[in-house]
């Protein structure tokens, strides 16, 4: 069976959510707040050094410019970049990370 690789035909960010459309057809929509919550940068994810102990930057304090998308920039053909209004933008969003998310499978 061949699993068609994940596509994203449009984006948009209406009020607090970010609306994607799939190539398969379907619509996800995210909430903003959860999707900067899950934000899977190093300093905010953590990151596993070889030994397999996890360091995590400084707790940012997030405002309500945190949680507001200025722009969204595509990354190759698998992820999406935002540029969050408090200036972050190091946190890459592989298609299957959205795509879990867009299903509320991942909790707050
Ligand atoms: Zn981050």
């Amino acid at each position: 069976m061949i699993v068609e690789p994940l596509s994203i035909s449009h984006t948009e960010i209406v009020n607090d959510f970010l609306l994607l459309n799939w190539g398969d057809g379907t619509d996800s929509m995210i909430e903003l707040k959860q999707l900067r919550n899950q934000c899977p940068c190093a300093n905010c994810a953590g990151e596993k050094d070889a030994l397999g102990n996890l360091y995590i930057g400084p707790e940012q304090t997030k405002t309500t410019d945190s949680y507001l998308i200025q722009r969204l920039e595509k990354v190759g053909h698998y992820a999406l970049r935002p540029y969050w209004q408090d200036g972050h933008h190091s946190g890459i969003y592989s298609f299957e990370m959205l795509r879990i998310l867009g299903e509320n499978l991942i909790g707050e």
